[in-house]
């Protein structure tokens, strides 16, 4: 069966369904550069406005997935589970729950990704220790896996090439928000990874991908639904991005931070969220007794030396994380302070990434230089009581410009009242296959 793009387009446009064969001509049309980037950016724009049925979805994620390589690690005998979060602002989680998982006894294949729009990127992260490489071939990544239970980089080119030729596209299409775009292209990599169990944490809330909470359930139970069809045990968190997390936003900053909870001394959210994803990993991976076992990892230190061994296997240096004063720190300083006395009722997530973001923490354009110094440490979070004149954020930056141009919006973030808020809950909801 023959097939234009042009006449699959106006299929979708009109409401209606592809069929298996057409959906499988596309996706590899558009692989192999048949089908140009406009015709399959008005095809995402059609799939924005319109959906696709969960028959459409399956196969439209499965001809992702094969359009490139397919991870095999069944040779190593232990668990293989990953963590995928759909971005936010200080969620520096992975850094210190996939060596506390690894640690525990659970192999850890982690595919992370770099900042997207306001939010921050675990690549970025990690490339703020010095040396660290995150863009490893197949067989290092194979290689660091087997040895140390636990590898942290980037997605390889070989892996679903269709997901990042069209993730690319959609990026500058206006075609990112959209349920079933954004499901197939996030499971159609975790699938390709040789997974026995994945945990997906789904944000909610000014900071996230999806802002409400009905659309985040949709986006976690599809997902999930995914997950399942291929076999691969899948638990879904929604969680809370009104704030930020922790307390630090920026690159080598929330490295530090990360170093924190491995040591047992991290802010609480962070150490909630981590601890909480750690237990559901185990319970994936066939440990048990996962909360003793995990906080014996932490109080032993073994969490933190395979958060050493793993920075050393992918060229990092250690010292750093003995020593997180020796991370870059920008050379100048700023305090946002309280306008007046009363409570924090808002510390927006959205705000304070972007400020960041345009401070130097991540980038604007693709080709950006991200400063690994900068970053905003949050001082006052929802719920806080502060006086006038109090920092609510500290700021380390480089370039004063950038700083000038920034200061009143990042300030804009915070408001203050009389009346007293409650902090919104971390973990707002857990899906797992029997949830719906
Ligand atoms: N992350 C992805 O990998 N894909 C999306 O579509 C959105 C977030």
């Amino acid at each position: 069966m023959t097939f234009t793009a042009v006449e699959l387009i106006e299929t979708k446009r009109d409401g209606g369904t592809l069929s298996s064969d057409a959906i499988e001509w596309l996706i590899g049309a558009f692989t192999d550069g048949t089908v140009p980037d406009y015709q399959m950016s008005a095809m995402a724009m059609a799939i924005l406005f319109n959906g696709m049925s969960p028959e459409e979805l399956a196969v439209w994620t499965r001809a992702m997935l094969e359009s490139g390589d397919v991870m095999d690690f069944s040779d190593i005998p232990a668990r293989k589970v990953d963590k995928h979060s759909t971005g936010g602002v200080g969620d520096k989680i992975s850094i210190p729950l996939a060596p506390l998982v690894a640690a525990c006894g659970v192999a850890v294949p982690m595919m992370s990704g770099r900042g997207l729009g306001h939010t921050g990127g675990t690549l970025d992260k990690l490339e703020s220790i010095p040396g660290f490489v995150t863009e490893l071939d197949t067989q290092r990544f194979r290689e660091i896996l087997t040895e140390h239970g636990l590898v942290l980089a980037g997605q390889s080119g070989e892996l679903a090439p269709a997901d990042q030729k069209l993730y690319a596209l959609r990026d500058v299409s206006g075609t990112v928000p959209s349920i079933p775009l954004i499901a197939s292209s996030i499971m159609s990599k975790k699938m390709a990874e040789g997974l026995d169990g994945l945990l997906l944490d789904v944000k909610t809330g000014s900071g996230a991908l999806m802002k409400g909470i009905e659309r985040s359930r949709e986006l976690a139970r599809t997902m999930v639904g995914i997950g399942e069809s291929y076999g691969v045990n899948t638990i879904a968190f929604i969680t809370s991005m009104e704030q930020p997390l922790g307390t630090e936003v920026g690159n080598a900053n929330e490295i530090k931070e990360s170093i924190d909870v491995l040591r047992g001394e991290g802010p609480d959210d962070v150490t909630e969220l981590t601890l909480a994803f750690a237990e559901a990993m185990l319970i994936l991976g066939g440990i048990d007794s996962p909360r003793d076992r995990l906080d014996g990892a932490i109080a032993s230190g073994a969490a933190l030396d395979k958060l050493i061994e793993v920075t050393i296997a992918h060229g990092g240096d250690p010292r750093v994380i003995e020593d997180p004063s020796l991370l870059a720190r920008a050379p100048r300083e700023a305090v946002v302070a309280a306008p007046f006395d009363g409570y924090v009722t808002r510390c927006d997530a959205l705000t304070i990434g972007a400020a960041s973001v345009r401070l130097g923490a991540g980038r604007a354009q693709k080709d950006d230089i991200i400063d690994p110094g900068v970053g905003v440490s949050v001082k006052a979070k929802m719920g806080d009581r502060v006086t006038a004149g109090d920092a609510l954020a500290v700021v380390r930056y480089t370039d004063e410009s950038r700083w000038v141009a920034q200061r009143h919006n990042l300030a804009s973030a915070w408001e203050i009242s009389i009346e007293q808020v409650q902090p919104p809950r971390l973990v707002v909801e857990r899906i797992n296959a029997t949830s719906f």
